[in-house]
């Protein structure tokens, strides 16, 4: 088998593909000589707000700024408490403690790989005022009992979207039940390289997050609070702005390889495809799998198996953020049992979904995956 692919051509986990239409659109800026944040940013801003179903976005540096700024422009500081998973980018988790608050861990569902309401409603405390589901992989966490939880304790709710641009809960996107935070990192599904947005339909929040992110100056020299400089380049707005347009076809073309994927791969023993729950529309930013007690292989044997074969894959996570000494070990990380993420973050192994994929490359993924596990 590996003779067969000897030579043929990889399939990474993640490709960046951007077309023409970008190209111009950042030569543009260029030539106009105002690189900074400007035209080009109001523009990302008001797309990027209609794909999420909000009033306002707000551009900014990346997504761990957005997550940042969120809690900050929320008043979110010392003596908070923010519930969120530990089967996350470690992100999640920096842009609490950057702002003071404690973190709370709760458990994951198996199913999405997102909080579980139970386990979440089980370390809502006294002093608990943010409640953060992560949509991780490109579908929304449950949020209807989260949205309720959330409203019964009187919580802010923050969505760390940063892999979720454009995923549906019932009739809403991801961002649009509370904060929305997206990252525009080079391997998400929209980039522009380093970025970020926040979304919210709060206009006063969204007034706060603008002068905040611009040294909290509402004109020149005139500081309204502590800021800092979170904003996004034109250069920037500039590679993003152009691949929303085709977004719904990159989509598209995600949903569709991941059908795939999950038709060729069910059944085979030990291995548990991922799940579109109901009412969720899931944006495939990755399609990860879990290998199971009597799979033929581990994942780090499926791993092997694939690379052999110029095939890429990813560990998307291999440890929970509790179980690196600097967080395990900080005076402001609760550390709680979470055994549903750790049996996921052993167990998990992303394959190839993304859109520059065709239908040959991922009919190698599944040959590939079936091969090693019959
Ligand atoms: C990418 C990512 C972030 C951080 O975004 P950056 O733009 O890399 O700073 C935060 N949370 C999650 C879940 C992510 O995947």
């Amino acid at each position: 088998m590996a003779l067969a692919h000897a030579g043929s051509r990889p399939v990474p986990i993640s490709t960046v593909r951007l077309d023409e239409a970008v190209e111009a659109s950042v030569l543009e800026v260029l030539r106009s000589g105002h690189l900074a944040q400007g035209a080009k940013v109001a523009e990302f801003e008001q797309r990027f707000a209609e794909l999420s179903g909000v009033e306002h976005a707000i551009a900014v540096s990346n997504g761990s700024t957005a997550l940042t700024a969120a809690l900050l422009g929320l008043g979110v500081g010392p003596g908070d408490e923010v519930v969120t998973s530990p089967f996350t980018f470690i992100a999640t988790v920096n842009a609490v403690l950057a702002t003071g608050a404690k973190v709370r861990f709760a458990d994951i569902s198996a199913r999405d790989f997102a909080l579980d309401p139970a386990s979440a409603a089980d370390q809502v405390g006294e002093r608990a005022t943010v409640l953060m589901p992560v949509h991780l992989f490109g579908q929304t966490a449950d949020m209807d009992p989260l949205t309720e939880l959330a409203r019964e304790h009187g919580l802010h709710l923050v969505e760390d979207a940063a892999q979720a641009h454009g995923a549906r809960y019932r009739t809403r996107a991801a961002g649009s039940f509370g904060v929305g935070c997206f990252s525009f990192y080079a391997t998400k599904n929209l980039t522009t390289g380093e970025g970020g947005m926040i979304t919210t339909s709060d206009d006063v929040l969204a007034d706060r997050l603008r002068v905040l992110r611009n040294q909290g100056m509402r004109a020149r020299y005139e500081y309204e609070m502590v800021g800092h400089n979170y904003r996004m380049t034109d250069l920037a707005a500039a590679v993003g702005l152009p691949q929303l347009a085709g977004y719904t076809q990159q989509v598209e073309r995600r949903r569709r390889h991941a059908a795939r994927l999950t038709e060729r791969l069910s059944g085979l023993p030990g291995l548990r495809t991922p799940e579109v729950l109901p009412g969720r529309q899931h944006v495939w930013h990755q399609y990860t799998v879990l290998l199971e007690g009597e799979a033929a292989m581990d994942r780090d044997g499926l791993a092997a198996a694939l690379a052999e074969q110029n095939i890429g894959s990813g560990i998307y996570y291999p440890h929970l953020a509790s179980d690196y000494a600097c967080y395990r070990d900080h005076p402001l990380v609760q550390v709680a049992e979470t055994p549903v993420a750790r049996e996921v973050a052993a167990h998990c192994l992303s394959l190839p979904v993304h859109a520059a994929l065709d239908d040959d490359d991922v009919e190698r993924v599944a040959d590939a995956v079936s091969a090693a596990l019959s």
